[in-house]
Order: C-alpha cells, then structure tokens, then sequence
C-alpha cells in the first residue's frame, strides 16, 4: 500500500478514482471502467502527486485508461460501463442449468417439456442449456427430449442457442456420441490428471475412470475437425492433486485438449468426511496455482502450434484486457443467481443457480425459488431469495470487496458465503473464495510484465470471441 504521506499528497484535481493493490512486480491501478495500469513505485509517486509529465507514455497511459481527471471522455467511459455490464439490462437468465438425473430420481418427459417452457419464457436472446448431474447421459431420453424441443422453440423465436454436456461419460456409447455432436452439444468432462491420480480421486469423488474417459476423449478427437468442438476438461483440485500441477497439465497436453479448468474441490455438495479427506486451504491452492499457470504459459509460449487455455484465468482475461464481461455468470457483481442462470432439479424444482440446488440434494432448500408447476417466471426471477443474493453479491455492499483493486473483474457467490460462513454476505477477509480469486488475479498480473506470456494471454482472449466460456 502507498505511505500515508503519500496519500495525503494526493493532487485530487488529477487523479480519478481507482484502487490500488502492490504486486511483486510493482503497483496495479485499477478503476470501475474495468481498466488497469501497472506501474513501478516511482510511477506510483509521481502519478499521485499529479507530476506525470503530459506528451509522456504515462501520461498516454494513464490518460486512455481513465485514471486522470483532465481529457476524461465521459462518453466514452459511459459506453465501457454499458459494455462491461450489459448482462444487466433485463435480458433475463441465460444460462439454464438441468439435473435430469440426481440422487432422488429422474426427471420425466413431462417435467422435462415444463422446463423448456420456462427456459424460453426467459426474454434473453441467447440461451445455453446445460445437463449436469448425477450423470445426464444416465437419463438419456430426458435429455434428447429437451434438445429437442429446445431446437423447435428456438427456431420459431429465433433464439440464438448452445447445449453444453458435463459428463463422466458413464453411460456414453456410439449412437448417443454421434447424436451429441451432431446436434452441437459440448462436451465438459472431468479428467482429473494422470491415471493413478484420476482414479484416486474418482474413487472419493465418483466417476469414471481414467481409463475410460480415456478411450471416449480420444473417440470424441477422432470424430471432431473442428477446434471448437473438441471437449472442455475439468480437473479437481485435491489434496492429492498439490505436488503435481505439471503432470496434470501435460495429461492435457497428451490428449489434445484446447482448454482445461483448474478446479479447487469446494466444500458444497460434499460431506464432512470427503472434505477431511481431500479438502484444499486457499494457501495450497493459491501454490498449486502459480505453478499450473507457470507450466500452461511455458508450454503455449515454447511450443510450436499449442494452444492451450486454461478457463479461470481466460474468464478473467476476458474482464481484464477486453473490459467484457464474459460468462459463466458466477464471477460478477451482482452474481448472475436467478438473473444471469437458473437451475432445474430432476422433480422440476427451480434453484438460484446450480451451486444452490446442490446445497438443496443436502437437504437445505434455502435457494429453491419455485417450481416448473406452480407459479410464473416473473415469480421465479423476482424471488425474494434471488433480491436478497443480488444485494449479498454487490461488491459495493462488501466492505472489503468495495475497496479491492480486483472489484471491476471479480464477484462473491452468496451459497458458498451461506455453506461456509453461515450468512449471504459472507466474511471477505476469511473467505477462502476470496483468497483464491485473489491469488489468482495477483498471479495474472504479475505475468503481464513478460512479454512472451502477454502474447499468450492476448491469443487467449482473441479464442472463440462472443462464445460463452462454460
Ligand atoms: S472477493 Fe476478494 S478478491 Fe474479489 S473483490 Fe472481493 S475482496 Fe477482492
């Protein structure tokens, strides 16, 4: 943090406000247009006291990121700001999250026909529907009923659509594969490392194993020109995962994967004695991290023709360097529960979000927000709970959050704030979401200094431009 003395030296006319964070590698200015400047601390200086020589590249720099008061285009910091949060002008939920299969049974046709009547009830243009689980592909025919009807519906509401599947890939074969691909599904699939790795952790965690999701990976390769319909890889992050970020990334690398997702185990959903047994600290993964992201950026950038991305840093890239705010909608303020994603449970409840109806299968229905029976849409979005979340996740409400240099890309998830510390808004300085995405951020920056991993992280934010990253 800067001196005191500094701050008090501060030539208000010409600084705009932003925050501030220290890096190893020097200070980050960010501000609420979502821009961001590095500089060294003599930088920092001189840029506080409003000493910044004008026809300088700081100056330059300083001025088109909006940290100085003088030559502000209002205009132009209005658009930016309209850009950045467009997924709040009422354009509804999304994302639509399906458990056509869970630990109570399985959805029928008939609730499934109710849930596409909900989906497009949602004024968004764009819709994504993703089958999660249980295991979707252990309820087959809910599933091609749904793509089904969604196509017809999207057709004649001319509705941008996308199917994403999330699978372990248990009850995958032949005709189901060809089916999903021909209908543009893609495919997320949990590959947690190396065999013995994978294997330890599925034997906790459930799935398949690695052999398995092996021999499909390859299958689903072989079937698939097209870069961006190759699978989207997951990998948990657990205890057993600490010491071996290098080999996970690798097993990657083997099977031609384009996009993995470092994904630390989050205690929702799980019970007392998995979480003892495989549970991460913020610290650890924070370590793990860095390391991931050294090898992923050493690989891309001394590699010939590889691209591989991984999903936590893209998203926030995405934030960072094109001031988007990309999707999933859980990273963002207000969190996109009820407003930017909705999910449905086999019975046909409806739930804030996906990470909510998961706390609901534990027995705790604190985020279910109606039913695809009873009630409308505009009951279900303008749901008590889902007011109570958007206020709970807006990072101006948290008095941490509100003065944080990574507030204009970060954002709060309310169930996990609720699962952990027994309250919406949560406790920022102990939450270990918040040490996490902290880490991370802190990690991305520092990285911008190297030119070879800049050139890198640009290539990844060009990826798939428009295209929603779950
Ligand atoms: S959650 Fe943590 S890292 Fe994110 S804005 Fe809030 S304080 Fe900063």
């Amino acid at each position: 943090m800067p001196r005191l003395e500094n701050l008090r030296a501060i030539n208000k006319k010409q600084v705009s406000p932003c925050y501030f964070r220290k890096l190893k590698t020097g200070f980050l200015l960010t501000n609420d247009l979502g821009r961001h400047c590095l500089l060294s601390p003599l930088e920092v200086q001189r840029y506080l006291r409003g000493k910044v020589a004008k026809n300088t590249v700081l100056y330059a720099r300083l001025q088109t990121g909006g940290f100085l008061k003088t030559g502000l285009n209002f205009g132009r910091c209005v658009e930016e700001w309209k850009k950045k949060h467009a997924y709040f002008w009422f354009r509804g939920p999304g994302l639509h999250r399906i458990a056509v299969t869970a630990r109570g049974g399985d959805m029928s046709l008939e609730t499934a026909a109710k849930v596409v009547d909900r989906i497009f009830q949602a004024p968004n243009p764009s819709v994504s529907v993703e089958f999660l689980g249980g295991e979707p592909l252990g309820n087959w025919p809910a599933v091609r009923f749904i793509i089904e009807k969604s196509l017809e519906r999207a057709e004649k509401c001319g509705k941008r659509l996308r199917f994403i599947l999330a699978s372990d890939l248990n009850w995958m074969d032949e005709k189901k594969l060809q089916y999903l691909l021909g209908a543009g599904v893609r495919l997320r699939i949990p590959l947690d490392g190396p065999q013995d790795l994978h294997d330890r952790n599925r034997a906790l965690l459930g799935g398949c194993g690695f052999e398995h999701v092996e021999r499909w990976w390859t299958e689903i390769l072989r079937h698939t020109s097209i870069p961006s319909a190759r699978p989207n890889g997951w990998a948990q992050i657990t205890r057993f995962s600490l010491g071996r970020p290098e080999e996970i990334i690798d097993t990657y690398v083997k099977l031609g994967a384009r996009s993995i997702e470092l994904r630390p185990l989050s205690p929702i959903g799980l019970t007392p004695q998995t979480w003892d047994a495989a549970g991460v600290t913020p610290q650890e993964v924070v370590d793990f991290y860095r390391r991931a992201l050294d090898h992923i950026l050493l690989l891309n950038s001394r590699k010939q023709g590889l691209h591989l991305s991984e999903k936590t840093a893209k998203m926030f890239l995405i934030k960072i360097l094109r001031q988007e705010c990309s999707d999933p909608p859980d990273v963002r303020s207000p969190c996109g529960a009820g407003v930017g994603q909705i999910a449905y449970d086999w019975d046909g409840s409806i739930f804030t979000c996906d990470e909510g109806r998961r706390l609901g299968c534990m027995g705790d229905e604190a985020f279910k927000i109606g039913a695809v029976d009873t009630g409308s849409y505009a009951e279900t979005v303008g749901h008590p709970t889902v007011r109570a979340m958007a206020m709970a996740s807006t990072l101006e409400n948290q008095p941490q959050c509100s003065l944080c240099a990574y507030k204009p890309f970060c954002g709060v998830c309310p169930v996990y704030n609720y699962a952990g510390q027994s309250d919406l808004f949560g406790n920022m300085p102990s939450n270990p979401r918040c040490r996490i995405h902290m880490g991370i951020l802190d990690a991305l920056f520092e990285k911008f200094t190297n030119k070879r991993f800049k050139v890198v992280f640009d290539a990844w934010v060009a990826q798939n431009k428009g295209e929603p990253l779950y």
